[in-house]
């Protein structure tokens, strides 16, 4: 895979939605940032673009992307949904300081933490949440 990001419009098509200027602006900022962005970092990243977008379209927008797979909704807790574009299975490191997120991956998901109770249950999904804090946090508060 190389590196350059995919080409916006495709990306929309292929996901079988129809291609505005809105959306690519919000796939591409997705695309262009580096981690896991919020309904309000989106919404104030498109709003000087789009200043008659409102942030509920933002949201419906970055849900409806989810739905056809374009990006991946992650929850931690009670805090505001991000919007992953990494769509490959992976995982967090979750710093409890910063918040910052770190992606991981595994390449299956280790049987053996796994209880009796999942013996012959379908796994479809799972995501791994490590928290503490990182290393600059860590840093920072040595000083
Ligand atoms: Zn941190
Ligand atoms: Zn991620």
């Amino acid at each position: 895979m190389d590196s350059h990001h995919p080409d916006i419009p495709t990306l929309l098509k292929d996901a079988g939605l129809r291609v505005t200027p809105q959306r690519e602006a919000i796939l591409t900022f997705l695309m262009e940032y580096d981690g896991h962005a919020t309904v309000d970092e989106i919404y104030k990243a498109i709003h000087p673009t789009f200043p008659s977008m409102s942030m509920s379209t933002v949201y419906n927008t970055v849900k409806h992307f989810a739905q056809v797979g374009l990006v991946k909704e992650i929850t931690f807790g009670d805090n505001a949904s991000r919007f992953d574009i990494n769509v490959k299975p992976h995982h967090h490191l979750v710093c409890r300081k910063c918040g910052a997120l770190i992606d991981f991956y595994m390449d299956k998901l280790p049987s053996f933490s796994l209880p009796p109770e999942a013996n012959g249950f379908a796994i479809e999904d799972y995501h791994v949440e490590v928290k503490g804090i990182c290393p600059s946090c860590q840093r920072a508060s040595a000083v």
